[in-house]
């Protein structure tokens, strides 16, 4: 082997890991810069008209630099469901457990589930609620629709859907299902009420 070369090509590798490390280091920082703004009140529809990014690629962003805002539960020890209150088709949490609980047609959605699906939008794995665990569907899924606006996966970026875990009978059913765009606009409704009360 050419010592030489050999030199050229350790110098070459060096300086590739010194410009890898500076890409974590600027991406880090972005990310951050990103997450800032969002935090200051952009929307992250207004970040992706803002930086030229997908609304996805911004969500991404946000929750890769530790995510949306941090949801700090209403809930208080020994607080139970009541079954005479409304409740999340997506947990089953009733109204007085949530800080705040959307509702569509027939179907609602609180802040942590909505905070929770927009996890596995980003990430596209399941999470699991106390009642259903949600999924990523695939975008030939068709059939499956949003429970809030009616559209079908094709015509959304993204759809996530909570099927119910029948535990005697092993049995899983679609239970609700929640397109990318209503949760765009829950997170949007929920920082808006979140900031008017505070
Ligand atoms: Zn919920
Ligand atoms: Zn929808």
């Amino acid at each position: 082997m050419d010592d030489q070369l050999l030199t050229e090509a350790r110098q070459a590798k060096e300086r590739l890991i010194d410009a890898e490390r500076d890409v974590e280091v600027f991406r880090a920082e972005f990310y951050r810069a990103v997450r800032r703004l969002h935090l200051h009140g952009a929307s992250l529809r207004e970040l992706a008209a803002g930086l030229g990014l997908s609304h996805q690629r911004v969500y991404q962003i946000v929750e890769e630099a530790g995510g949306s805002r941090r949801w700090v539960r209403s809930r208080k020890p020994g607080r139970r469901p009541d079954p005479g209150l409304l409740a999340c088709t997506f947990c089953g949490e009733t109204q007085n457990m949530v800080r705040k609980l959307i509702a569509g047609p027939g179907v609602y959605i609180c802040d942590s589930c909505i905070a929770l699906a927009g996890r596995v939008l980003g990430s596209g794995q399941a999470e699991d609620t106390e009642l259903a665990t949600m999924t990523a569907a695939p975008a030939p899924a068709t059939h499956l629709k949003c429970s809030f606006c009616g559209k079908n996966r094709r015509q959304v970026d993204g759809l996530v859907t909570a099927a119910a875990v029948t535990v005697e009978q092993k049995q899983t059913s679609a239970a609700a299902a929640i397109c990318s765009q209503c949760l765009a606009l829950c997170d949007e409704i929920i920082t808006e009420e979140l900031s008017d009360n505070s």
